[in-house]
């Protein structure tokens, strides 16, 4: 999508601190983090939010999830929140869907 701030993250238009990319997905570390780790995992394709997930695309958003497990292994993350804001209200700031995963502090229930 031309005017999407993560799609020209993909593209390397914008610079990103790169964890992991492959065919489908791309991780990287969030520019102002909210935990001691701070990354997201965004789908290459530009999908606005969970909202717009069904059928035809749910494959990349089970694929996103199963980087995030793996990273959080490879990265020694034994405790990590994943969120995704859906919509204004909720704190969604860029539509394209990501995956926040936080770690390394402790976490409050229920979040702000
Ligand atoms: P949201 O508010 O939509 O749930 O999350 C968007 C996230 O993207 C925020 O945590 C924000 O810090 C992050 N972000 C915004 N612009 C950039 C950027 O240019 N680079 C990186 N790495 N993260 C960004
Ligand atoms: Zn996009």
């Amino acid at each position: 999508m031309n005017d999407c701030l993560f799609c020209k993250i993909i593209a390397g238009e914008i610079p990103s601190s790169k964890l992991y990319e492959d065919n489908l997905c791309y991780a990287f570390n969030d520019i102002a983090p909210q935990a001691p780790t701070h990354f997201l995992v965004i789908p290459k394709t530009h999908i606005a939010s969970i909202s717009e997930i069904d059928d035809s695309n749910s494959a990349v958003a089970g694929h996103v999830l199963s980087v995030i497990a793996q990273l959080a292994k490879e990265l020694g993350m034994e405790s990590y929140r994943v969120v995704s804001n859906i919509g204004e209200q909720a704190g969604q700031s860029v539509r394209h869907l990501h995956f926040h995963v936080l770690s390394g502090r402790d976490m409050t229930w229920p979040p702000g």
